[in-house]
Parts: C-alpha cells; sequence; structure tokens
C-alpha cells in the first residue's frame, strides 16, 4: 500500500515534487536532497501532508 506524498523545499517552502512511500516502513517525514528550481541549487525537501 502506497501512499501519496509531496515533497517540499525546506528553503523557500515551495513544493517541487510529489512521489510516493511504503508507509510502514517511513512512518514518519521522510528528507530527501532534491534540486529546487527556486532556490537553483539542492536543497532538503521534506515531506508535507
Ligand atoms: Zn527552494
Amino acid at each position: 500500500m502506497r501512499t501519496k506524498i509531496t515533497l517540499a523545499c525546506t528553503e523557500c517552502k515551495q513544493r517541487n515534487y510529489n512521489t510516493t512511500k511504503e508507509k510502514k516502513n517511513h512512518p514518519d517525514r521522510m528528507e530527501f536532497k532534491k534540486y529546487c528550481k527556486f532556490c537553483k541549487t539542492h536543497t532538503l525537501h521534506k515531506e508535507t501532508k
């Protein structure tokens, strides 16, 4: 059972990515280092509700 999540840049708070995760494997909010086109660099992106 995969759950849809949104990843938001922690620098500018823009929601840049949609993805899915296995909720039972990752019950907590996930964090990814990804490219933010607004910051024009790689920033930490956190899962949002
Ligand atoms: Zn950003």
